[in-house]
């Protein structure tokens, strides 16, 4: 049996081969993205999002290519100068990276691992707030009751969340963020190539005041498109064909989550018997309900990953700092429960 842990890409909805083979039945992948069919496709596939992961109806979806142009689009079409960006992993300070090069002014503010972002100091009118929702490089989450918190602090601001590996497990409060992206090979169980932006009418105000539009992947331009149903560049059709049957067939994210939570507990509770297995984040309130960051002793991790392999079992390794030492396991809706019960008997056996 072949077991697949890795935070992304990772395992990919079974019934995912299924949908392929439909879309060439149906020749859905050789039309044109300006003609009717695929415009319907895609209308019906933004309905279907919004039903499935409640997300409100005056907010905007779009889709693009990946997470990392995400960072880009960000940065070059709801940004005028500066940002605030803060980050306790990888992917949070990649993407401060990413803004400093189209912002100077960028402002990284780091965090430690076990406690929330500290945005007291900063000014009402800041521009725009980055956070990484499920930071997937150490199994950090930021908090609800933090979101709330930041909302209500900079009712005026952009809030944005990279939601690379939370969204399709999460259920979020939507109206505490103005912009929330996932690539769809992690969180999602789709294959990779693929992301989307869910965009508030703030967002959408905003990019309008900016007005900027000097590139093939400008809001402005990504959005007078999608109002139509239509795309600013060929799509990746098949993905989007994938995430319609999927969201047609999955449930609503509110009992999917329930179910992500129900299973971290349970994970969490028998590690409690694994004296060389901690989790890195120790606090609830930070760990991500999807991505599980598990530490020990170099040498335990390294033969345990080995041993792992040999039984099929693919785990993450751990990211940056944290790469000797950790181990990754992620908590996504497409892997199903069973194989987190047969994950906790492996590692007793071992
Ligand atoms: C994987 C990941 C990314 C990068 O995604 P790409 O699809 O490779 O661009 C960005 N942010 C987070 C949190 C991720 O987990």
């Amino acid at each position: 049996m072949n077991y697949n842990f890795y935070p992304g890409p990772s395992k990919i909805y079974p019934q995912v081969a299924g949908y392929f083979q439909e879309a060439m039945d149906l020749g859905i992948l050789e039309r044109n993205h300006r003609s009717n069919a695929f415009q319907d496709l895609f209308s019906s596939t933004k309905i279907l999002l919004k039903s499935k992961l409640n997300i409100p109806l005056n907010y905007e979806i779009v889709v693009v290519s990946s997470a990392t142009e995400c960072w880009e689009i960000i940065a070059q079409s709801f940004i005028r100068n500066k940002s605030y960006h803060f980050f306790n992993g990888a992917f949070g300070e990649k993407w401060a990276d990413y803004t400093q090069k189209i912002h100077p002014e960028t402002v990284k503010k780091p965090f430690e691992l076990n406690e929330n972002p500290l945005p007291h100091s900063l000014d009402k009118n800041t521009e725009l707030l980055a956070f990484t929702h499920s930071e997937t490089s150490n199994g950090t989450a930021i908090s609800e009751s933090f979101q709330k918190q930041v909302r209500a602090q900079f009712p005026d601001s952009l809030i944005a969340y990279d939601a690379t590996s939370s969204m399709a497990g999460y259920e979020f409060d939507w109206d505490l963020g103005d912009i929330w992206y996932a690539s769809v090979q992690k969180c999602f169980g789709l294959p990779a190539g693929m992301a989307l932006m869910v965009v508030s009418p703030k967002a959408i105000e905003r990019a309008k005041e900016i007005n900027e539009s000097e590139h093939y992947n400008s809001f402005n331009f990504i959005l007078k498109n999608v109002q139509n149903n239509q795309t600013h560049h060929t799509p990746n059709i098949a993905n989007v064909y994938l995430l319609n049957r999927l969201m047609q067939n999955i449930e609503n994210i509110s009992s999917i989550h329930q179910n992500l939570k129900e299973r971290k507990e349970k994970f969490y509770n028998e590690l409690l018997k694994i004296e060389k297995l901690k989790p890195l984040i120790p606090s609830s309130e930070h760990q991500s309900d999807t991505i599980f960051c598990l530490k020990g002793e170099k040498e335990f991790i390294q033969d345990l990953k080995q041993e792992a392999e040999k039984e099929g079992i693919i785990l993450g390794n751990g990211y940056g700092q944290w790469k000797e030492i950790t181990l990754r396991i992620a908590n996504f809706p497409a892997i199903p429960n069973k194989h987190y019960i047969d994950l906790i008997n492996f590692l007793y056996r071992f």
